[in-house]
């Protein structure tokens, strides 16, 4: 937990958004025009596989 001790010490919230950003890399923007918008990662971790050969959303690529 040593790593975290920034989050503490800081008391800042720290967020992980790789794969959601994967699946849309507008995310970000999307959600500063709707603070409600979620992702439309669906977790089903079809990306892993593709860490060694260009990370990306297969998802994503068959466009939905
Ligand atoms: S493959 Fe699945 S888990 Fe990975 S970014 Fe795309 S939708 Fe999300």
């Amino acid at each position: 937990m040593r790593r975290y001790a920034w989050v503490r010490r800081t008391r800042r919230a720290a967020v992980a958004m790789g794969r959601a950003l994967l699946k849309e890399p507008g995310l970000v923007g999307r959600i500063r025009q709707d603070p409600a918008a979620t992702s439309t990662c669906i977790h089903c971790n079809r990306c892993m596989p593709t860490i060694y050969r260009g990370t990306h959303c297969p998802i994503a690529q068959a466009g939905s």
